[in-house]
């Protein structure tokens, strides 16, 4: 059964269409099940009614017109109760309906299944029996199965046939939404560039030479053309990226060297096989070697090594590099979108980013939010090779892409880059003004930063010190450990952007989504495994070259605060305070005059939350990383647009694990601060002020509307809706609550871009 479904599946996903789709579902059950009929209905909402879309067994003049209301017959029957029915005689039940135009001679059996994605029931799967037959469960398993895989294929289909303004109908369903990840925040209208792969290497066949030292002299110029194509891109992000950070573009050009995948292609080439083949046999095995072996660094480097080889390609085969119009307020669409695909856009045309695959941490992401372009990521049932020069909204607040939008779609999103346009043009006056509440509470406002661009839009912003320094993002960015003078360097960098303000330093948070290319991690379950300060109290000689550095590049400057991701419980604590004072013990020995940091742990791991007050007693603040926290309070990844609709912070369990936190931090006099995406949520920035944090710390462009609406309260006022959401429950209630509360106030729309559209 298991080939047969596999079969069935793979036919019906390489179907041009939904029709075709269709017609081979309804061909293949039949004959699978051994039946008379089988035939598809997909219901259509606005009728309320389930429409014969594909039979076999039935007369086909009836297709698109034979249609029957979700309380009519047995198929509105299986719709309205989205359940499986069997029966062996079917005329007997209250239900049955005949229908002349199916030349439907009355079939004695049916056994109908609902087809059902992300909880919709899409329509309706049956298979009918002329003589009696007693559908067995092993019948009735089979449909469902087939129904359950089959209704991936029909979601993506009818979207795909909206897309295209066809529809199941052949009028069209306007628009369609997808769901993904959200990888950077903002919302964004325009139009969509899609960047395909510029070369197909799959399909270069094999080609035996006899002049291998001509091939040898074009494989040699595509190389010269890529290397000089890679430093170019490099150069023109160089007034926005920091020289290590401009490092991922010498992971490509490493690559290329004699001694990697170059010297492999042309020991091929010598080996008798042109150019194109042999760059075709060796970058699929390194693919094939990397991808199989199912692992986060492993996979990025497989699509460096496709994109490296496509590039080559396109040189080889002498084809004009795909030349892309950008038009106005471009939004790029891939696969999988590189640092340098975003290099190639102009500036002032691009508006957005959307890639198929990736994570918040893909280096697109983590520089797409230093950039301040809204982007979404893992956008996996995207069919995006068709969306070129499609209209597109993405939100980048939730993870959203919309296709084809409505013109009230539209409307609502265009009034969102509008208030957001106008508050960014307020920035400047807000940007001298503290955060203070209209009762005179004083919240300071951080911000989290990891690349160069973060601190220039930071200082823009007018943050009050910086609650997260994501210190991975450099080391991702370099092609080994930096060495310790390497990082003092770097380290100094922020701390003398800022000083005196706070510079909130966290020590290497990898594992998980944060991959270091010379550090490869291969684990089945990453997020559980070894992550954060797990790796690095196990690698010693990493840690303390890292808490040097940083202690080093505060001398003179002292705003230094260290803080420790991923602590699960008080030895851990324990152990990398040792190690901190073991290193501020060797610079005072070396005659480096500088004070001990501060110590700070983050509260991300459910454990830490019952230890809050055990932490606190033995650190110097706390910060909760409500990011992390929420994934595993809730089970819910971080990073799966499956699930991204239970992945919610404003959940009352992290709700009261916060406000734990925030007591225990408090009774052991330390201050907490909050540096997760949660932070930076203006709805849920005044509970956060409410529930006592002593600072947030989010990603500046947050910064200012956050600012505006805590300067329009009152302290009092959060904490009366604190008090008031507390006692639910329900996350929509609480969400749901709080933006009717805030509307009121006449706060609404500032305050919350996207979260007031409706979708
Ligand atoms: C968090 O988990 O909330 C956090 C701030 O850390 P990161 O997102 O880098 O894991
Ligand atoms: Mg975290």
């Amino acid at each position: 059964m298991l080939n047969m479904l596999r079969m069935i599946s793979q036919e019906v996903n390489a179907a041009k269409d939904l029709p075709a789709a269709l017609t081979i579902i309804v061909k293949q059950v039949r004959v699978a099940m051994n039946s008379h009929v089988c035939s598809v209905y997909l219901y259509e909402p606005d009728r309320d009614r389930y429409l014969l879309m594909a039979t076999e067994g039935l007369n086909k003049r009836a297709v698109g017109k034979v249609s029957m209301a979700s309380n009519e017959g047995l198929v509105g029957l299986v719709g309205s109760r989205a359940e499986t029915i069997t029966l062996e005689d079917a005329m007997s039940h209250p239900r049955f309906l005949y229908f002349a135009e199916t030349g439907e001679e009355r079939y004695a059996s049916f056994l109908g299944t609902p087809i059902i994605h992300h909880r919709q029931v899409l329509g309706v799967l049956v298979v009918q029996q002329k003589e009696r037959r007693q559908f067995d469960e092993g019948d009735e398993a089979f449909l469902v199965t087939m129904s359950a895989q089959l209704s991936g294929v029909i979601a993506h289909a009818e979207a795909t046939g909206s897309i295209r303004g066809l529809g199941k109908q052949g009028k069209g369903i306007q628009e369609a939404r997808f769901i993904g990840v959200p990888g950077a925040p903002g919302a964004a209208l325009g139009t969509a560039v899609v960047v395909l792969p510029v070369a197909d290497l799959d399909v270069v066949p094999d080609k035996a030479i006899s002049n291998i030292a001509e091939q040898l002299e074009l494989f040699t110029l595509a190389l010269e053309s890529v290397r000089a194509d890679i430093r170019s891109l490099s150069a023109r992000l160089s007034d926005q990226l920091r020289p290590q950070e401009r490092a991922l573009f010498d992971v490509y050009l490493m690559m290329l060297e004699h001694t990697a995948l170059a010297g492999d292609v042309i020991a091929v080439i010598r080996s008798g096989q042109w150019a194109q083949g042999a760059l075709r046999n060796v970058v699929s095995e390194h693919v094939q070697r990397f991808e199989h072996m199912d692992d986060d660094y492993l996979r990025e480097r497989a699509s460096d090594v496709k994109d490296l080889g496509r590039r080559l390609l396109s040189y080889l085969q002498q084809a004009q590099q795909q030349t892309l119009v950008y038009p106005d307020n471009t939004i790029l669409v891939s696969e999988e979108l590189s640092p340098a695909m975003l290099g190639e856009v102009p500036a002032d045309k691009l508006v957005g980013l959307v890639s198929v695959l990736g994570s918040r941490n893909s280096h697109v992401a983590i520089l797409a939010r230093a950039m301040g372009i809204p982007t979404v990521v893992a956008a996996v049932d995207l069919p995006y090779t068709r969306l070129d020069g499609i209209e597109l909204i993405i939100d980048g607040y939730h993870g959203d892409v919309f296709t084809n939008p409505s013109a009230l779609l539209r409307q609502q999103y265009a009034e969102v880059v509008e208030e957001e346009r106008l508050i960014n043009k307020d920035l400047d006056s807000l940007r001298s003004l503290p955060c203070v509440t209209l009762d005179g509470y004083h919240l300071p406002l951080w911000v989290n930063t990891g690349l160069l661009a973060d601190v220039k839009r930071a200082q823009q912003r007018g943050a009050e010190g910086v609650g997260l320094y994501r210190s991975e993002v450099a080391f991702m960015g370099s092609s080994r450990f930096p060495s310790e003078s390497e990082q003092v360097l770097m380290y100094r960098e922020q701390l003398e952007a800022f000083h005196p303000l706070p510079v909130t330093m966290r020590t290497l948070d990898i594992g998980g989504d944060k991959p270091l290319s010379y550090f490869p991690i291969k684990e089945s379950n990453p997020y559980l495994g070894w992550r954060g300060i797990r790796i690095t109290l196990d690698h010693p000689e990493i840690f303390l070259v890292q808490v040097r550095a940083m202690i080093k590049a505060s001398a003179g400057l002292n705003n230094l605060h260290i803080l420790l991701p991923m602590i699960s419980g008080v030895h851990e604590l324990d152990d990398a305070q040792h190690l901190i004072h073991r290193a501020w013990g060797e610079l005072i020995n070396e005659g480096v005059d500088v004070q001990m940091p501060q110590i700070g742990v983050m509260i991300e791991v459910p454990s830490a939350v019952y230890q809050a007050k055990e932490l606190a007693r033995m650190a110097d603040f706390l910060s909760v990383g409500s990011n992390d926290l929420t994934q595993y309070l809730l089970a819910v990844d971080r990073n799966n647009a499956r699930v991204a609709a239970l992945y919610d912070y404003l959940h009352p369990a992290v709700l009261m694990a916060l406000k734990e936190v925030v007591s225990a931090a408090h009774a052991e006099g330390k201050p907490v601060s909050i540096c997760g995406e949660m932070a930076g949520d203006p709805v849920a920035a005044v509970l956060l002020l409410a529930m006592g944090f002593d600072s947030l710390s989010m990603n500046s462009t947050h910064l200012p509307k956050v600012k505006w609406l805590l300067r329009k309260m009152t302290l009092e006022h959060a904490q009366e809706l604190l008090e008031e959401v507390s006692a639910m429950d329900n996350p929509q209630l609480i969400h749901s609550t709080l933006n009717l509360a805030l509307g009121n106030l006449g706060l609404s729309k500032v305050l919350n871009p996207a979260s007031s559209v409706q979708t």
